[in-house]
């Protein structure tokens, strides 16, 4: 009986050949359409496959009273911050240093900071990133023989965080010092000058047009004049990104009025205009952020 069955041939192993064709060509033709559809319209064609992880009620809470992004944000959005915050926590390793003991409210704040910067991607989870250390204060780095209030250091894959300055951060809302937003944005950046994603590649056109504008002459004497961004945003390109996120969450009415042209690079790289109503937004509604 065995052998009979032997004898005729199995047509199934062609048509699983046929079908595995047919799905690769499907795969290849929709990351091709990915491709375009993000390049064209500058933004990702979706952010998020499977919404499905949810926070514990006290995580929510916490977002509720201590992050008011979250509260900004339409149900379906919340829906969506949940997974995401859910899902950074569970892929990074938090490590306490000196006598900070890492709680749930350390791993959920610092979480939402970095899923507020990426909320506008499909790709938020900050790979090039798996440490998360914590320091209760400034802390001294080898890097420069120096002390710091953090650092994200990627031969380390690490981003290093004084648990004091990241929490003066994100409770004072206005006034363009967020040290949590500052470090991801690091991260972010490095994350792009070798990422071959459609976030890595958006991130990188945006950046070369705010270098272009800062190039141009009026740009420059506008800078000069106003002296609106502190003067460590003109360290480097590094940080001149972090320091020009800071102001885009900060104080984005001042950015948008004084620098218009940088203000629609950093928003459409970060594609944030979906959750911020840019006419609506102001220092004013900003100043509720605690
Ligand atoms: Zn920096």
């Amino acid at each position: 009986m065995l052998y009979l069955l032997q004898e005729i041939p199995l047509p199934t192993e062609g048509y699983l050949v046929i079908l595995l064709v047919i799905l690769a060509i499907c795969l290849i033709s929709f990351l091709g359409f990915e491709n375009w559809y993000s390049s064209y319209y500058d933004k990702p064609l979706y952010r998020n496959f499977l919404v499905y992880k949810k926070l514990a009620p006290s995580q929510i809470a916490l977002l509720k009273t201590e992050f008011p992004f979250y509260n900004s944000l339409t149900k379906e959005l919340q829906g969506q911050f949940q997974h995401r915050v859910a899902t950074f926590i569970k892929n990074k390793e938090f490590v306490a240093r000196e006598s900070l003991e890492i709680t749930q409210e350390n791993k959920t704040l610092i979480a939402a900071m970095a899923c507020k910067l990426s909320f506008g991607r499909k790709n938020y989870t900050y790979t090039i990133m798996d440490y998360i250390l914590v320091y209760p204060g400034v802390f001294y780095s080898n890097t420069n023989d120096a002390h710091h209030k953090g650092e994200f250091n990627p031969r380390q894959k690490s981003l290093v965080l004084s648990w004091e300055d990241f929490e003066k951060g994100y409770r004072i809302g206005n006034d363009n010092y967020n040290l949590g937003l500052h470090e991801f944005m690091h991260a972010m950046h490095l994350e792009a000058k070798v990422g071959r994603d459609i976030d890595s590649a958006r991130f990188m056109k945006h950046f070369n047009l705010i270098l272009q504008r800062l190039a141009d002459e009026d740009l420059k004497k506008t800078l000069d004049e106003t002296r609106f961004f502190r003067a460590y945003a003109f360290t480097n390109q590094y940080e001149f990104m972090a320091v020009l996120t800071e102001y885009y969450f900060e104080s984005p009415k001042e950015l948008k009025e004084l620098f218009p042209e940088v203000y629609q690079h950093i928003n459409a790289m970060l594609n944030l205009g979906f959750v911020f109503n840019l006419e609506k937004r102001s220092s004013r509604s900003i100043e509720t952020e605690k």
